[in-house]
């Protein structure tokens, strides 16, 4: 996969619109995981441990827990795909993997890949469809599946969680997020900047980790709201394949129509338009980027998942207030804290109701990590030791010794 880095990154653009340039990343990002889980494959370890009442020994392993039915969104279609795929096939497991209607090529592409890389047929298998529901339910009734790894909105997920109790299957959820993002006064003002650039409009804004919310220490904010709107504004809109589009179209009317109307909704209420706020003429599921102050607590943006490239920005000056606006949510993905002042940014960190926390980054998807949530964010991990796990369970062996 990553010897086809541009492949991959062309179909991603074609199907989903994302800038090329992002469509790379996403593709390599796609890539590391198989890298990361091939290394991790061979580590599958276990413990023996004396019992002390009986003087049995306890011998404790990690088995493949079954055949996976995965199913992910449209947003990321191949690192969505490549994260659950790659540690299934190093736990042992089979798997059927389910894309969104609006991206199944990238899957069907990595198809012959790994056929190529040696793959025996029949382990992992593709399941394109238009009506996810019925088939996911009939998949979800045959007992030979063990585990339902789900990544997509929180309300689908809610539902699957039902229908898997009926086989009592191992539920793994990545589920929406409303990440806020917090710069106090003492942060690197262009790590900040730049940061909160990356944490917003990577793959445009249609990213669960996506800066749902920006929080601004009053000192600072006059200063950030310049740079980051300079930096904003230099953005090329065009279609995604071209090279010399910084960013492409939304992924459908649809999503372009949500965007519209929590903009307009947070202007009705008072927020101020620093940047952009409409959808360009012609063709496209183009919105500019924007960047809206002053966004008050009340607008429907700081509740729901925006998933697009609309910055909304609030100030603060307590951080002890600050954390618990940061937390009034029902989500609890990820969250970014920018500060120079290491005490004051851990015991933040740690006070945040979230999975991940980036800190003075605003990146933190690794392979190597475990990425997940905590509330209606999400169920289990992926990535990491703890992505592998997902697929295993775990079997105890008391044995006289
Ligand atoms: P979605 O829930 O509409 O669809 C996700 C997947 O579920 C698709 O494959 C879809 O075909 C399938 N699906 C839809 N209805 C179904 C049903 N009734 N039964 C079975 N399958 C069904 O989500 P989306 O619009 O594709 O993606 C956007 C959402 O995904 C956002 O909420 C975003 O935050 C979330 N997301 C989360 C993560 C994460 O890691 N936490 C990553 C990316 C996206």
């Amino acid at each position: 996969m990553s010897e086809r880095i541009e492949h991959f990154a062309h179909l991603i653009s074609l199907e989903n619109g994302k800038a090329s340039a992002d469509a790379v990343g996403e593709a390599s990002y796609a890539a590391e995981f198989f890298r990361w889980f091939s290394e991790e494959a061979v580590r599958a370890e276990g413990t023996i441990s004396h019992a002390p009442s009986s003087g049995a020994r306890i011998l404790v392993q990690q088995k493949p827990a079954g055949i996976g039915l995965l199913i992910t969104p449209w947003n990321y279609p191949a690192a969505m795909g490549t994260r659950k795929i790659a540690p299934a096939l190093a736990a042992g497991c089979a798997v059927i993997i389910k894309p969104a209607a609006e991206t199944p090529l990238t899957m069907l592409a990595l198809m012959p890949v790994l056929e190529e890389a040696g793959v025996p047929n029949g382990l992992v298998n593709v399941l394109p469809t238009t009506h996810p529901g019925a088939l996911v339910d009939h998949i979800m009734d045959d007992p030979r599946i063990r585990v339902v790894s789900f990544t997509g909105s929180t309300s689908v997920g809610k539902e699957l969680l039902r229908n898997a109790a009926g086989q009592v299957l191992k539920p793994a959820m990545e589920l929406g997020g409303n990440a806020p993002l917090i710069v106090f006064e003492d942060a690197d003002l262009d790590t900040a900047v730049e940061g909160a650039f990356q944490a917003k409009m990577r793959n445009l804004g249609e990213a669960c980790t996506a800066a749902n919310r920006i929080y601004l220490h009053e000192n600072i904010a006059a200063e950030f709201i310049s740079e980051f709107v300079a930096r904003m504004s230099k953005l090329k809109l065009g279609d995604g394949t071209d090279q010399r589009s910084d960013v492409g179209p939304l992924v459908n009317e649809e999503t372009r129509t949500k965007v519209a109307r929590l903009v307009e909704d947070a202007v009705a209420k008072g927020a101020i338009v620093e940047l952009g706020g409409y959808a360009p003429e012609g063709p496209g599921y183009f919105y500019t980027p924007t960047v809206l102050s002053n966004v008050p607590d009340d607008a429907d943006c700081i509740h729901d998942e925006i998933f697009g490239p609309v910055a909304v920005i609030q100030s603060f000056t307590d951080q002890d207030q600050v954390i618990c606006r940061a937390n009034d949510t029902e989500y609890g993905l990820v969250a970014y804290v920018f500060s120079k002042n290491m005490k004051r940014a851990l015991n933040v960190c740690e006070q945040l109701e979230f999975g991940m926390v980036g800190l003075n980054r605003g990146i933190v998807s690794d392979p190597a990590a475990p990425f997940g949530g905590v509330k209606q964010s999400g169920l289990g991990r992926e990535g990491g030791k703890d992505g592998m796990l997902e697929f295993m369970e775990t079997q105890y062996i008391s044995a006289a010794w």
